[in-house]
């Protein structure tokens, strides 16, 4: 089977709101070959320059656009030709841009190489630990108290036993602010639901420690990035004060970033996006973590290919906390799949279908497509 051909599809609302909600467009990754197998993937990044990294015609061996690389190439052989992107990407790539482009190509290749097999993804990486997982509903969080509450209630009756809410005007206020917000939830959610929180990198370590006591009554299933990630020593100081569990990760894109984290960091579940990461190296991270007595969960923003994707990934590996679900309302996230999930007491059922068992519709595709990039 040869590689025939390499997409890169940029979908997005015709209205982009000025809010960290990386649901509101997509870049989808579609391969095809000469045995008519079509494989799907996705990238959450700047979605123009990875379709340029994707796209961009070779300048010399180590610069490279990743579509020319692959073309008549053998997409059984994942291993190898992730090697040789990042080989031949060595001046534009190693992280970020290059290597979110890297991943959306990773999970369309696994979709292609499930379905010339007849196996969903899970069996290839080596076997399923669970049927199914636990799905816990990713939100921003709302501009008052009264209304994250009701945004927590909205999570329970659709059947969640877990929300996260993250960013915007969180922790960007005085203690007093984040606390009524916190109760508020809390009342909201009752004692048997949990809250993550998502502070949105806006603390320094001294900040987030007083915060992080304060808020103990609580009981938050964990607190996710409350300083830039760069801040390496930061989170050790911070990992070693609170009683909460401290969760970063999503900004990283190599096994080496999440070594940094967790080695220097001192941070106790790590967060793998595999539509940054792609599922050969979430397989290596999740690998490292469980070796530190660490566990892991996805990131996910963006549509149910990223969700497909990390049902499999978490599905593999024994080391698996929960599933993050993106429920903002943007039809090219919630409505890209023509077979959505659906909530099971609180789970998602682990795909069997060959490949990565997602759907995606072509008319929500050509419906949002930019076209003439
Ligand atoms: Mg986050």
């Amino acid at each position: 089977m040869r590689i025939t051909g390499i997409d890169a599809l940029y979908l997005r609302l015709p209205q982009i709101q000025q809010r960290t909600d990386s649901s509101q467009d997509a870049l989808l990754v579609r391969i095809a070959t000469d045995a008519g197998i079509v494989g799907w993937g996705e990238v959450d990044s700047c979605p123009w320059a990875v379709k340029a990294a994707i796209e961009a015609p070779v300048s010399h061996t180590i610069a490279g656009g990743l579509r020319e690389l692959l073309l008549g190439e053998n997409p059984l052989e994942i291993a190898r030709l992730w090697h040789k992107m990042y080989e031949r990407t060595l001046y534009c790539g190693r992280e970020g841009l290059f290597v979110h482009a890297m991943a959306g190509i990773d999970l369309a290749l696994w979709d292609i190489k499930g379905k010339a097999l007849g196996r969903p993804v899970w069996a290839l990486l080596g076997g399923k630990f669970r049927d199914r997982i636990r799905v816990y509903a990713s939100n921003m969080f709302r501009f008052t108290p009264r209304e994250t509450a009701d945004r927590v209630k909205w999570c329970k009756d659709q059947g969640f036993t877990a929300a996260k809410f993250g960013w915007e005007p969180f922790g960007r206020h005085d203690l007093a602010f984040d606390l009524r917000m916190l109760e508020a939830m809390r009342e909201a959610a009752g004692p048997d639901f949990d809250l993550m929180l998502d502070v949105g990198l806006v603390w320094d370590a001294t900040t987030t420690i007083q915060r992080a006591r304060a808020f103990e009554p609580f009981d938050l299933f964990w607190i996710e990035e409350p300083l830039h990630p760069d801040d390496l020593e930061g989170y050790a100081r911070v990992s070693r004060a609170i009683s909460q569990r401290l969760a970063a990760g999503e900004e990283e894109c190599t096994v080496r970033g999440f070594r940094r984290l967790i080695d220097e960091g001192g941070i106790r579940l790590a967060q793998i996006d595999v539509t940054r990461c792609g599922l050969t190296q979430a397989m290596r991270i999740a690998a490292y973590a469980a070796e530190k007595g660490i566990p892991v969960a996805n990131h996910n923003f963006t549509t149910d290919i990223n969700t497909a994707a990390s049902l499999h990934f978490l599905a593999a590996v024994p080391n698996a906390l929960v599933l993050e679900y993106c429920v903002e309302p943007s039809e090219i996230s919630r409505a890209l799949a023509k077979n959505p999930f659906r909530l099971e007491d609180g789970c998602f059922r682990v795909p069997d279908e060959p490949g990565l068992g997602v759907e995606p519709d072509p008319a929500l595709i050509d419906k949002y497509l930019v076209r003439g990039l």
